[in-house]
Formats: structure tokens, C-alpha cells, sequence
């Protein structure tokens, strides 16, 4: 049928606790407002502090930053340790993967992504209604940007 997305059928993924997207290279995890509150919380601190203390801000092409997690010396997330330190409160960017929008443009992405998770395309079949939730949900709570 025409226009309709690569995933209109549906996309399977089952995390397999690898931890490969969490780890080992250097990437980033942008944080939205409501993120930072609930990481705050859970590891019992102010937002600034939090931010100070966790965060990075990373700079765009257009003369601004988005607000990051930092990461150790060795790629790792500044929160993964054995695991993740803060699972239930973990970013939208970490609950919402692989259903990004960068990932989702077209069944190249999806398959260039696939590439370095084993879980991407098997396990739990995620029907078009709940791929596209986790699009909305990320356009509803926009990572913190400022201008630099
Ligand atoms: S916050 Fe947790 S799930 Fe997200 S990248 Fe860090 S360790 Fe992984």
C-alpha cells in the first residue's frame, strides 16, 4: 500500500540485556525536563546538582547544546555499572530504543541499527500503533537544549 511506514506491519524486539547500547562507545543520552526530575529523584538530589553532576551539554551545528548523561573513561554510561544504577528511572531516549526516530526513517536505518543490537527483529512484536506511541512520546518531551 502506498505511504505507508516500513514497520506498518509491525517490528519485533526483545532487549537480550546485553547492555552493547549502553556501553563500550561513546554515544550520548539525551535528557528531556521531566527526565532529569525523575533521575533527580532517584538518586535523591536537586535538578542543578543532578545536572552538575551527571550531565554534559552537548554542542549542535546550530549554536546550541542538548543536555546529555555523562559517560565514564571507558564509553560507558555514567550509570552503568553491572547493569543499569537507575533502571526504573531511566531516559525516554533508554525506554523509548529502538522506536527513535533516527532508527525508524527507513528499513536501512532500521537494519544499519540492527546490526550492533541482537535483539533488534526478534522476540516481542510491536504493532505500528505502539511504535508510532513511542514517536509521540519523544516529540511530547523534548531534550533540554540551550543556546551557547
Ligand atoms: S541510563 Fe541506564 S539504560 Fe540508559 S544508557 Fe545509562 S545505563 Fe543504559
Amino acid at each position: 500500500m502506498p505511504n505507508q511506514p516500513f514497520y506498518a506491519q509491525g517490528l519485533r524486539f526483545s532487549c537480550v540485556r546485553c547492555s552493547v547500547c549502553c556501553r563500550y562507545e561513546s554515544g550520548f543520552v539525551f535528557l528531556s525536563e521531566k527526565d532529569v526530575l525523575v533521575l533527580a529523584k532517584a538518586v535523591q538530589m536537586g535538578y542543578n546538582d543532578f545536572i552538575e553532576t551527571y550531565c554534559r551539554w552537548v554542542p549542535t551545528a546550530f549554536g546550541a547544546a542538548r543536555l546529555s548523561l555523562k559517560e565514564t573513561p571507558e564509553y560507558d554510561c555514567i550509570f552503568w555499572k553491572a547493569g543499569c544504577l537507575v533502571y526504573q528511572a531511566r531516559p525516554l531516549q533508554c525506554r523509548a530504543f529502538p522506536f527513535w526516530k533516527s532508527i525508524l526513517a527507513s528499513s536501512n536505518a532500521w537494519k544499519s541499527a540492527s546490526a550492533s543490537c541482537p535483539g533488534m527483529g526478534k522476540g516481542t512484536l510491536f504493532m505500528r500503533d505502539e511504535i508510532e506511541s513511542w514517536l509521540h512520546a519523544q516529540t511530547a518531551d523534548p531534550v533540554i537544549t540551550k543556546k551557547i
